[in-house]
């Protein structure tokens, strides 16, 4: 099963994905925890990202998909695999469909802006892993610790409201369109915000038909 989790940041793509990732038994691929890794161990392709990530703008195309090829034909990915946040653009999308990748389902998470405004200034991720967290709708076991890794949950700097702000317009002016894209190949299943975590990853596996 290979899917695409499209949605605005803070849609709740990542914590979804973690939930399907177990359910299904495959990968999750998060372009952002990629690339927050990269920043963190210093590298290139980090140094290169950071200050595009900080203003809430989206890393260049080239980098991105010079990153998700290495990625899926790793091992791990050969029964299928969850994209999470990629592709990002028509130009991302492109470059999957000509290197022959056949997906079977992009589920858009549809939320509205202002929910999206609210919910983010909660959000906490874990430095080490990259799991997602909510201060209230989704709090970790211990206050401040990840469940899985143990580590420290910190707010993100693109989760502040400016940065927020300017990734909500980006998301619509060059993420949106891929849902005409993929409506276009029979693909996209759009759902609805629900009112829990759990209500959400139902309605998923509803439009997957599991
Ligand atoms: P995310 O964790 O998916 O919200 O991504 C955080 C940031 O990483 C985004 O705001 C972008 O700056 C960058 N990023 C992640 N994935 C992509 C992508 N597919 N294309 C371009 N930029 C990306």
């Amino acid at each position: 099963m290979k899917l695409i989790l499209l949605g605005a940041p803070g849609a709740g793509k990542g914590t979804q994905a973690e939930i399907l990732s177990k359910m299904l038994g495959i990968p999750t691929i998060s372009t952002g925890n990629i690339l927050r890794a990269a920043i963190k161990d210093g590298t290139p392709v980090g140094l290169e990202a950071k200050h595009y990530m900080d203003a809430g703008k989206l890393v260049p195309d080239e980098v991105i998909i010079e990153i998700i090829h290495e990625r899926v034909a790793e091992e791990d990915c050969k029964d299928g695999y969850i994209l999470d946040g990629v592709p990002r653009t028509i130009a991302q999308a492109e470059s999957l469909e000509k290197a022959g990748i056949v997906f079977d389902h992009v589920v858009s998470l549809e939320i509205s802006d202002e929910v999206i405004m609210d919910r983010m200034g909660g959000r906490r991720v874990c430095e080490h892993c990259g799991a997602s967290y909510h201060v209230v709708a989704v709090p970790p076991k211990a206050e401040g610790v990840c469940d899985t890794c143990g580590c420290k949950l910190v707010r993100r700097k693109d989760d502040e409201p400016e940065t927020v702000r300017a990734r909500l317009e980006v998301y619509h002016k060059k993420t949106e369109p891929l849902k005409a894209y993929y409506a276009e190949r029979g693909l996209l299943r759009p759902v609805e915000n629900q009112p829990t975590v759990a209500e959400n990853s139902e309605a998923i596996l509803r439009v997957l038909g599991r």
